[in-house]
């Protein structure tokens, strides 16, 4: 009897704490963000407008804000979706002796590095990254998503496929290879079929062999990007895969090629040879970069930007973004723009827009992230300047916001030089 009765006391009180824990919960205030400048990541631009974000989405884009209901007033900057960075290594740095890190560094400074990096793309303006890839990535990728680490969104190749000619396996044991990137779980699959520029970049893989891998992941639902230069470029179109990283000696018949057949393009106009160029002193005598090496990149960089040109003056053809950051690039990742536009004349809106809506497309995530419409994640950034009149603009990111977590509000003025 005397329980029953505790029980009858202390019901009350457990519902009236249940339906306050609810009512909060659905009364959690709107993030409600004042712009007067929204570029929506698609080419289009909407002015004077507010965008309503509620548990971590896009909820409403237009109207007027009710006095007082302004979370953050961004009217005097740009807003924008977060950029997308297609191509990008994480766990790439400098050690504590300034040279680049090698494979025999201690697992977990590699992995503070990658931690650090991600958050210098994040602060950059870059709410989501493709890393190609790290074996490490899985628990990077987890530490962001889960754990609360500032960085971007990763998808990852995890380990990428090296073509090695004929050692590099049959289509059948490359297949097999593929399922075991999807056990591992990987978000796309990575493809070397040229080698490095440094050496040549000869075809490293057969068109069985591409075949076989691109059309495995395309079973299991998988995207590819393939690394490739000169002939590799066509072949990996011809076998259905995803999307074509650097691209070099393909000629416009090629680039034809791949805007009839849909594949996604990713050439660099200048960050990633730049950035080789200017820390020359941190990777000289490791691995294959040797002095010949360096000649090369300072050769082939004006035959990129030769490259990027005609790719982007191809009809249909989709040119998404991606800067292959490596050491010394992350957090600079937006300087490519900056080639892309100044050095190679491209339009500034579309460059912007092939590091939103179409990367995103390019990623398959055109229904979270890249543009500013409702239903979309909130990955959405400011910049202190007009990018589509002075495209420098990209270097001043003072508000980031990614998921609907506010990252960086910089007071306008403070942002990076
Ligand atoms: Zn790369």
């Amino acid at each position: 009897m005397r329980s029953r009765l505790r029980f009858a006391i202390i019901l009350p009180w457990f519902v009236a704490l249940f339906l306050a824990t609810v009512f909060s919960i659905a009364q959690e205030r709107p993030i409600v963000l004042k712009a007067s400048t929204v570029l929506d990541g698609k080419g289009k631009v909407h002015h004077s407008t507010i965008i309503v974000v509620e548990g971590g989405r896009i909820a409403r884009v237009g109207g007027t804000a009710p006095q007082g209901a302004v979370t953050y007033d961004l009217s005097r900057l740009t807003v924008l979706p977060g950029w997308i960075d297609a191509h990008v290594h994480p766990d790439w740095h400098f050690d504590a002796t300034g040279k680049l890190a090698g494979e025999n560094e201690p697992k977990e400074k590699t992995a503070l590095a990658a931690a650090a990096n991600s958050w210098k793309m994040l602060a950059g303006g870059f709410t989501t990254v493709q890393s190609l890839g790290s074996p490490l990535d899985n628990d990077l990728r987890d530490a962001i998503e889960r754990r609360g680490l500032p960085g971007p969104r990763i998808l990852t190749s995890l380990d990428p496929i090296f073509g090695r000619g004929d050692s590099t396996g049959t289509p059948d044991e490359l297949r097999a290879l593929v399922q075991k990137h999807v056990q591992d779980g990987a978000d796309v699959i990575k493809i070397f079929a040229s080698g490095s520029i440094r050496e040549g970049g000869k075809p490293t893989l057969s068109q069985d062999q591409l075949n076989a891998i691109c059309d495995e992941a395309k079973k299991v639902g998988l995207r590819t990007v393939v690394h490739a230069y000169g002939p590799s470029v066509r072949m990996a179109s011809i076998a259905g895969c995803t999307e074509v990283e650097h691209g070099l000696y393909a000629t416009d018949d090629d680039l034809h090629f791949l805007a009839e057949h849909g594949t996604y393009f990713d050439p660099q106009a200048g960050l990633v040879i730049q950035n080789y160029l200017d820390n020359k002193s941190h990777y000289l005598g490791i691995g294959n970069y040797t002095e010949t090496a360096f000649d090369t990149m300072t050769k082939v960089l004006p035959a990129f930007q030769e490259l990027f040109r005609h790719a982007i003056a191809m009809r249909g053809l989709k040119v998404i973004f991606g800067t292959d950051a490596v050491a010394g690039a992350h957090g600079h990742n937006a300087e490519e723009f900056l080639y892309r536009v100044q050095t190679c004349g491209q339009d500034p809106m579309a460059a912007l827009v092939s590091a939103n809506s179409l990367a995103a497309e390019a990623l398959g995530l055109q229904d979270r992230a890249g543009s500013i419409a409702p239903g979309l994640d909130a990955d959405i950034i400011a910049l202190d300047g007009d990018p589509l009149k002075d495209i420098t603009a990209v270097r001043r990111v003072v508000f980031v916001m990614k998921g609907g977590k506010v990252f960086v509000n910089l007071p306008v003025g403070t942002g990076k030089p």
